[in-house]
């Protein structure tokens, strides 16, 4: 697991080490994140546009 840190309200999100770009998630505090590369890292967006912008 990968510790990541939900841009909505701050917590701690776990995110699967084999998750892919693309894939959203929902966090407790009902902020749906997007997961995405980021330096060739994985990292956390709010998913507001999914299927318009895909990024890396
Ligand atoms: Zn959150």
């Amino acid at each position: 697991m990968v510790l990541l840190k939900c841009p909505v309200c701050g917590g701690d999100v776990q995110v699967d080490d084999n998750a892919l770009p693309g894939e959203v998630i929902e966090h407790e505090c009902g902020a749906l994140l997007e997961v995405y590369m980021k330096d060739g890292k994985l990292a956390l967006r709010v998913a507001e546009q999914i299927g318009e912008d895909w990024g890396e």
